[in-house]
C-alpha cells in the first residue's frame, strides 16, 4: 500500500511538462528542500558554492552543477533559496545568471527571504525573456523544510503560482497566493516581524511573573488559557524546562537563530520606512534582539532574548 501510495504521488507531483528542476542554494534549507523533490520523482540539478553543500545534496539524489548557467540550462523550473537580497539579485539578473540561462518558457521561484523590491526587479526582466517568474518565501524552519512541512507564501502572476504547486506541494504542506509580485515576501515579513514581537512580549512578562515568585509552570498555564495566549506561549516558550518541545529546553539550539531575525526585523522596517508606516514595536524587537546577537548570541534561537532579561537586577 505504501509503495502504491508512493508512485501516485511520484506521478502526481512530476508532471511530464516540469520534471527537470534546477536548485540554488543548497544550505540549511534548500539541502532539505531539493531532497524531498528528488524524492518525489523531480529530477534535481543543484549549485552551491559550497562544496560540502554540494557533497551532502549528492547523497540525496541531487546532481551537481559548478555554475548557476549549467544548473539552469534546460530546466523546466529553477528555485532558489539564497541568503541575502544582494545574492539573489546577482544569482538572478548577474551575466552568468538564472534570468541570462533559464530556458524561454521555464518558471522560476525564489523562496529567500529578501526586500519585496527584489523580485519586484526581477520579475519584468524575466518576463521579458519570457520566463514566469514568482517570490514563494517560506515559514517553518529548517524542519519544516525538512519534513515537508513548509508554508509558502507566494506573488506573482496567478497562473506561474498554479504551476509552482506540484513543486511546492513536493517541499511543504500549505501554498498561499497572496498577490501581485513581491506579495509573498510583504506576507513573511509581516509575519517573523510579529513573530518577533510576540517572542520579546512573552519572554519579558514571564521574566517579570516569575521575578515576582510565581511558579513558571502556574504562570505559563494561566497564559495558556487566558487572552494572552499566542503560538509564543505554547510552542515556543522563553523560559527552559516548560515546553519540552521548545528551542528553549535544549539550550535555544536547533530552533530559528537571532541572527536570522535581526535579518528579517531589518528587511521588515526598510519595507515599513518605505512607505511611513509606524512600526514602533517592530522597532524596539529590532533593536532587543540587535542586542542580543551583539552580545554573542546571533546563533542561539531567538527566544534566547528571556535570559538577558532574566540577567537585568530587579532592584
Ligand atoms: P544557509 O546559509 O544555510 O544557506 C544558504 C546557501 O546558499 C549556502 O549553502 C550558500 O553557500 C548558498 N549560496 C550562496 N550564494 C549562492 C549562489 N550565488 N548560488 C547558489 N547558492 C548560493 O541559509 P538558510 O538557513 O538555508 O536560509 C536561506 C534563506 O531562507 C534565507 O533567505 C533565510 O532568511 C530563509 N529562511 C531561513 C529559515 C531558517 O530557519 N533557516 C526559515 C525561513 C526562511
Amino acid at each position: 500500500m505504501a509503495a502504491r501510495t508512493q508512485c501516485l504521488f511520484r506521478r502526481a507531483y512530476s508532471s511530464a511538462a516540469d520534471k527537470h528542476v534546477a536548485f540554488l542554494g543548497l544550505g540549511n534549507m534548500g539541502g532539505y528542500m531539493a531532497a524531498n523533490l528528488a524524492k518525489k520523482g523531480f529530477t534535481v540539478r543543484g549549485y552551491d558554492p559550497s562544496k560540502d553543500a554540494l557533497t551532502a545534496a549528492a547523497k540525496t539524489g541531487v546532481t551537481g552543477a559548478d555554475s548557476i548557467a549549467k544548473a539552469v540550462d534546460g530546466a523546466d523550473v529553477v528555485v532558489s533559496i539564497l541568503p541575502s537580497n544582494k545574492v539573489v539579485l546577482d544569482a538572478y539578473l548577474g551575466k552568468d545568471g538564472v534570468v541570462a540561462h533559464a530556458k524561454k518558457g521555464s518558471l522560476l521561484i525564489d523562496s529567500s527571504t529578501v526586500d519585496p523590491n527584489v523580485p519586484k526587479q526581477v520579475f519584468p526582466v524575466a518576463i521579458e525573456k519570457g520566463q514566469g517568474f514568482i517570490d514563494a518565501p517560506v515559514s517553518g524552519g529548517v524542519m519544516g523544510a525538512q519534513n515537508a512541512t513548509l508554508a509558502f507564501m507566494a506573488g506573482g502572476r496567478k497562473e506561474d503560482f498554479d504551476r509552482s504547486l506540484p513543486l511546492l506541494k513536493a517541499m511543504g504542506a500549505k501554498q498561499f497566493h497572496c498577490g501581485e509580485i513581491g506579495a509573498g515576501q510583504v506576507a513573511k515579513l509581516a509575519n517573523n516581524m510579529l513573530m518577533g514581537i510576540t517572542g520579546m512580549a512573552t519572554a519579558e512578562c514571564m521574566n517579570m511573573g516569575i521575578k515576582m515568585g510565581l511558579d513558571p509552570q502556574v504562570l505559563l498555564d494561566v497564559l495558556n488559557n487566558s487572552s494572552a495566549r499566542s503560538w509564543s506561549t505554547e510552542v515556543y516558550c522563553p523560559v527552559p524546562g516548560l515546553v519540552p518541545t521548545a528551542p528553549s529546553s535544549r539550550n535555544y539550539d536547533g530552533g530559528f537563530k537571532n541572527e536570522l531575525m535581526v535579518k528579517d526585523l531589518e528587511l521588515a522596517s526598510g519595507m515599513a520606512l518605505g512607505i511611513r508606516s509606524p512600526i514602533p514595536l517592530g522597532a524596539v524587537a529590532t533593536q532587543l534582539y540587535r542586542i542580543v546577537q551583539s552580545r554573542g548570541y546571533g546563533q542561539k534561537d531567538f527566544s534566547f532574548v528571556y535570559q538577558l532579561l532574566k540577567e537585568e537586577k530587579t532592584n
